[in-house]
């Protein structure tokens, strides 16, 4: 008997397409490619997605904004030989993308891989409001700027907005950072603010000053 070639999903409201292809086990790249997505992170609520593969549908779990202690268990707790005193914001630039792609990127470019402490995906390749943490935190390795902790939103902010889930979770990061490494609300900045070369980044509608009203809340 041949197997079935696949079903139709219908995207509910808070289903990324990240948490779509991780339900069904399916490559993520393939969806994108059998439904010809354009923009991963606008996949729409009641389209149907052809899923390659699966005999049934799945109930997909919608995102859930991350909890301050797992925040906590993810920074990990306080190095006490580092001094960390900035920290500085991002966005990919990219529609899609995930720690993993940005180090393989960042070799081949001979950057010496991984130019980011953290990752905030956007749905795509990780899940919406998801934090990575990157090696050269786990190593507390710098960057290029001394004392400066890079955090970079997926995303390209130029054209598109961070979403609400990827905020809350950049608030609750930079909140367990500032209580562990004293890092006064000063000391955060647009990696624009402070670049030798002209930049863009983290994007025109990066909401920073929302950003920091809701992380004098914290
Ligand atoms: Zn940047």
């Amino acid at each position: 008997m041949k197997p079935p070639a696949g079903i139709y999903h219908i995207v509910g409201r808070g289903q990324t397409l990240y948490r779509i292809a991780k339900t069904y086990n399916v490559d993520i790249q393939e969806i994108i490619r059998v439904n010809k997505i354009t923009d991963p992170t606008q996949i729409g609520v009641g389209r149907q997605l052809f899923i390659p593969g699966v005999k049934a549908p799945l109930p997909v779990e919608a995102y859930r904004p991350i909890s301050q202690e797992a925040v906590e268990k993810l920074v990990g707790p306080k190095y006490r030989s580092s001094c960390w005193r900035y920290i500085t914001l991002h966005h990919s630039a990219t529609l899609e993308g995930n720690a993993e792609c940005f180090d393989k990127n960042h070799r081949s470019r001979r950057m010496g891989g991984f130019f980011y402490h953290f990752v905030i995906g956007n749905g795509t390749f990780s899940g919406d409001g998801e934090i990575e943490v990157g090696w050269r935190w786990r190593k507390q390795q710098e960057v290029n700027r001394p004392s400066d902790i890079q955090i970079c939103l997926v995303g390209n902010f130029n054209k598109e907005t961070v979403s609400s889930v990827q905020l809350d979770a950049l608030v609750k990061l930079i909140s367990v950072l500032r209580k562990q490494y004293g890092i006064p609300l000063r000391k955060i900045r647009k990696h624009k603010d402070i670049a030798d070369k002209f930049t863009e980044c983290p994007g025109n509608n990066f909401p920073f000053y929302k950003f920091l009203t809701e992380l004098k809340k914290n």
